[in-house]
């Protein structure tokens, strides 16, 4: 399925200066007054509106995320399930489910990334490639081992974030990463945010605009 994803793009038009219209291109007529929307009646600059979503190729050293089935953009609902990974230095993602560890470079062209090392982590990326492709040969990782709850995609990153001695949280600097304080911590805060922006897409897609008053303005 073609991913049909389009840039918002936010201005204010003559009518309603301190409104924002969020649109995906701008309107030959104002949907608020039916006016012309032209370079003297546009009040505010129109602004690219930012997107959550990457492409895994341009997030070395990072998990990435995806909907197991389908895009976030057309058919994400809140409780479905997620699927992550994890990437390379070149962005190639690393990634475990029924058919075993799968590395691809295409097929994540629309995902979430949390980056997970800082430019001074020198260590960590000098053998990340290397660490991050002997974990996938591991037997725990083998198709037949796979569980989809409890030994999973998402076990599969906690168990090579801990196995490069990965800290990242402060309510625990020391001890190992668990799945649930992973997703907890990481994940979920990532998917939060997301979710607006998902929101807004659709109205748009739906509606042609989206109206927000000037303070909710991210
Ligand atoms: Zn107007």
């Amino acid at each position: 399925m073609a991913t049909r994803s389009h840039r918002i793009k936010s201005f204010a038009h003559l009518c309603h200066p301190t409104t924002k219209l969020l649109v995906f291109d701008l309107p030959a007529d104002c949907p608020l007054c039916g006016q012309d929307v032209d370079a003297s009646s546009v009040k505010s600059p129109v602004a690219q509106y930012p997107s959550p979503f990457v492409s895994a190729c341009g997030v070395p050293f990072s998990v990435v995320i995806k909907p197991t089935v389908g895009d976030f953009l057309q058919s994400y609902e809140r409780d479905d399930n997620l699927h992550a990974g994890i990437t390379t230095s070149k962005g190639t993602v690393y990634s475990y489910d029924e058919t075993g560890v799968q590395q691809e470079y295409h097929r994540w062209c629309q995902c979430l990334a949390v980056p997970l090392l800082e430019e001074s982590d020198e260590d960590l990326k000098s053998g990340w490639d290397q660490r991050l492709a002997d974990t996938a040969t591991e037997l725990q990782w083998k198709k037949d081992k796979y569980h989809e709850d409890c030994h999973n995609c998402f076990d599969f990153v906690v168990s090579f974030l801990n196995a490069i001695g990965y800290r990242y949280t402060p309510h625990n600097p020391n001890g190992p990463i668990t799945r649930d304080g992973f997703c907890q911590d990481m994940i979920l805060p990532v998917t939060s945010r997301a979710a607006g922006y998902i929101g807004i897409h659709r109205s748009i897609t739906k509606y042609g605009f989206l109206v927000q008053q000037a303070s909710k303005v991210l």
